[in-house]
């Protein structure tokens, strides 16, 4: 069974420029920034240009 998948929508404006800050240390094997742990409780919303919350939607769907 997938996973259903879900989008990050902010709380405020519905948008989905939502940023949070992740906790990362270089991975010699991938070769790429693996993240350690996200600090989810301090997002930053874009489209309201500060700090926001948000929520899990899934997607797929039917969106209006
Ligand atoms: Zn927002």
């Amino acid at each position: 069974m997938r996973k259903l998948k879900v989008k990050m929508v902010c709380s405020h404006c519905r948008g989905e420029n939502i940023k949070v800050n992740a906790y990362v240390a270089w991975s010699k094997s991938a070769q790429a920034w693996e993240v350690l742990s996200t600090y989810d409780d301090e997002a930053w919303c874009d489209d309201c240009e500060g700090e926001a919350l948000f929520e899990f939607m899934p997607i797929g769907r039917a969106a209006k």
